[in-house]
C-alpha cells in the first residue's frame, strides 16, 4: 500500500487490514513515497518523519511492514518503479497494490502504465466521499472491496494539528505524540523563534 502517509490515519490502517484478511495476504508493506510528483516539496513533511509515523503506526501488527524503496531511491516516486524494486526483492511473491477510492480514478494518469498492471494486481478500496469503479480501467486488473468507512484524511488531520484541535482516535495515538513531539503541522507563526 503507497501513500504519502503525511500523518498515517486510521483509514489507510483499516483497508490494509481488511484487504489482508479479504485476500488472506501474508503481509501488508507499507510503502511511504518519496517526494510524490503531484506534490510540490513545501506541501509534504520530511520523507524520515513519515516513514518513522507510519512504522510507529503498525509496529504492533505482525503482517504489517514499512518498505524505504521510494524513500531511499530518491526523486518522484512512481508506483510503477515502486512495484519493480518490491518485485525484485520478493521475486516469488504474489503482488497486489491497494489504493484507495480517489486515487483509483486517478490511475490512468499514473506513469509507466502496462508495467503497473504487469506487475501487480490492484485492489480498489472505498473511501468516503468518493465513487468505487473500476470501468475506466482494463479488464481483471483491478478488484473492488468494501471497506469500514472512514471519514479520515491526512489533510483534515494537518489542518486540525495547524488549528490546534484534536487528532487523538484518527490517527494510532503513537503518532499524535510523534507529530507532538516533532512539532508537526504547526503553522509557521506557532514555530519557536
Ligand atoms: P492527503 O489528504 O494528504 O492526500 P490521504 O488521507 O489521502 O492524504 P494518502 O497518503 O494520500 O492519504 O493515501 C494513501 C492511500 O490510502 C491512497 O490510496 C488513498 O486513496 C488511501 N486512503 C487514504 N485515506 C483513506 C480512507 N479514509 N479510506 C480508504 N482509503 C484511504
Ligand atoms: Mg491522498
Amino acid at each position: 500500500m503507497g501513500g504519502t502517509f503525511d500523518p498515517i490515519h486510521h483509514g489507510h490502517l483499516v483497508a490494509a487490514s481488511e484487504v489482508a484478511d479479504r485476500f488472506d495476504l501474508d503481509e501488508v508493506v507499507f510503502v511511504p513515497t518519496g517526494q510524490p510528483w503531484q506534490k510540490t516539496a513545501a506541501e509534504v513533511s520530511p520523507a524520515e518523519d513519515r516513514y518513522l509515523m507510519t512504522v510507529v503506526a503498525t509496529a504492533s501488527n505482525p503482517r504489517f511492514s514499512v518498505s524505504r524503496v521510494d524513500i531511499d531511491r530518491g526523486g518522484p516516486t512512481y508506483t510503477a518503479d515502486t512495484l519493480t524494486d518490491l518485485r525484485k526483492t520478493n521475486p516469488e511473491a504474489q503482488l497486489f497494490f491497494i489504493t484507495g477510492a480517489d486515487a483509483l480514478e486517478q490511475i490512468l494518469s499514473w506513469r509507466k502504465l502496462d508495467e503497473l498492471f504487469e506487475n501487480a494486481h490492484f485492489i480498489g478500496v472505498t473511501r468516503p466521499g468518493y465513487e468505487l469503479d473500476a470501468e475506466h480501467l482494463p479488464d481483471g486488473a483491478v478488484s473492488l472491496v468494501e471497506v469500514p468507512a472512514m471519514a479520515i484524511s491526512s489533510t483534515d488531520c494537518r489542518r486540525r494539528v495547524a488549528e490546534g484541535r484534536p487528532v487523538w482516535y484518527l490517527v494510532p495515538d503513537g503518532v499524535v505524540q510523534y507529530i507532538s513531539k516533532r512539532s508537526l503541522y504547526r503553522k509557521p507563526t506557532d514555530e519557536p523563534t
